[in-house]
């Protein structure tokens, strides 16, 4: 395991029945451990209860923060506010049973478990699959104006472009006839 995520392990097989609280800071360093990670850059707090019982473990992420995405209008890179909540379950024994299929399911003989990859993916699913800058105050478009300017410059382009095309010319000579 990568040194950085090791503060995430938790040994829950010490741990007394009941609730149990952590908190954890992520950022650049951690969205580094991840391999093709969707998301590279942010800074999250993230509150964690683990509700520890016999034969399952209950984690309740509640993740508030920003990562940096790109925006799909204008590709300039922003800040995008995350704040999430999800519920993990974490079944201790040998069998899945069919009706557990989003639950994870460890050995008996296991201590551990990190719930690294399991805060990156609440992260990831939080992120809509397009993300553009939000509009201000005045419902403006909050985009890099020059690069917008210059979308719309070649947009207005190619229209023109369009309006001349000789083919169009002739479909209007035939419906004139
Ligand atoms: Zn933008």
């Amino acid at each position: 395991m990568v040194d950085n995520l090791k503060a995430f392990d938790i040994e829950f097989s010490a741990l007394s029945i009941g609730k149990h609280q952590y908190s954890f800071e992520i950022d650049d360093t951690f969205f580094g451990c991840f391999e093709n990670a969707v998301i590279t850059n942010g800074k999250l707090a993230v509150k964690m209860e683990l509700l520890r019982q016999t034969t399952m473990l209950q984690f309740n992420f509640d993740i508030d923060g920003h990562i940096t995405t790109t925006c799909d209008r204008c590709t300039d890179d922003f800040e995008w506010q995350i704040h999430t909540k999800e519920t993990l379950l974490v079944k201790i024994g040998d069998h899945l049973e069919e009706e557990d299929v989003d639950v994870y399911v460890i050995p008996q003989s296991q201590t551990h478990w990190n719930v690294a990859q399991p805060i990156y993916e609440c992260v990831c699913m939080a992120k809509p699959l397009r993300t553009v800058h939000p509009d201000d105050a005045k419902g403006k478009s909050t985009c890099n104006a020059a690069f917008i300017a210059q979308l719309e410059k070649i947009v207005t382009k190619q229209t023109k472009k369009t309006e001349v095309d000789p083919r169009w010319d002739v479909l209007k000579k035939i419906n004139n006839n």
